[in-house]
């Protein structure tokens, strides 16, 4: 079975040594990011299957995170606090947290509850069931190589396809010209960039994403979810 990445986003370097140390003896892949910014681009950048939230952070809270990252996809969050208060922990449920643990935590009750989300994810999301990915009105279907708008049907080219996933799959990662040419059509494709413009028109035009496939000027372009 495929490694699943966990992100631990934690201030207290020795609380993410102590989380690292455990997941990745249970066979887990972990990252580490030390603030709340640096978590949020981690995760969009890696999309791990689960993260570990810690509920102080020095830069943006922790329930913010959890909100930001419920916002752009769909990951099991695991909030870790300090406080003991009960409104505090409905608070970060309420805000998408699928469940909490109160520090001083033990360990191995870290570890299996991880692994109860996980499986109860994997249930809800399972692969035998098809995976749809829901994107403000797109759905997509991996499976059927297909993205529809409001219940229609798109019809999109193979690499109108890939490229709108790729958006799609990182919101608000600025993608260069060069790189996307890169990823969607490959090294040794002999067109220039304006492909690639001609391709972003194309589908903001057919997916309906005049306002959210956006130009990053002089670099290139990026997708921001409303
Ligand atoms: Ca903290």
């Amino acid at each position: 079975m495929e490694q699943r990445k966990i992100l631990v986003i934690e201030d207290e370097k020795p609380i993410a040594d102590i989380l690292k140390y455990g997941f990745e003896k249970e066979g887990f892949v972990v990252q580490c990011a030390y603030t709340g910014s640096e978590g949020f681009s981690l995760a969009c950048a890696e999309l791990p299957d689960l993260v570990l939230l810690d509920w102080m952070l020095p830069d943006i809270s922790g329930v913010d995170v959890c909100r930001m990252l419920t916002e752009s996809y769909t990951v099991p969050i695991i909030m870790l606090t300090a406080r003991g208060n009960v409104e505090d922990k409905l608070y970060g449920l309420e805000s998408g947290a699928d469940d909490y643990v109160t520090k001083p935590f033990d360990l191995r009750e870290v570890i299996a509850r991880v692994k109860t989300i996980l499986r109860r994810f994997d249930k809800a999301h399972g692969t035998d069931t098809e995976n749809l990915m829901v994107c403000g009105q797109l759905t997509v279907s991996e499976r059927e190589r297909s993205v529809s708008r409001q219940g229609k049907l798109l019809n999109l080219t193979p690499k109108e396809y890939e490229l709108l996933l790729c958006f799609l799959k990182h919101p608000r990662q600025v993608f260069t010209r060069t790189a996307l040419l890169d990823q969607i059509w490959g090294y040794d494709f002999a067109g220039d960039t304006r492909t690639v413009d001609i391709h972003i028109q194309r589908i903001r035009k057919k997916a309906g994403l005049e306002e959210t496939l956006l130009t990053v000027f002089g670099v290139g372009y990026k997708y921001v979810p409303q």
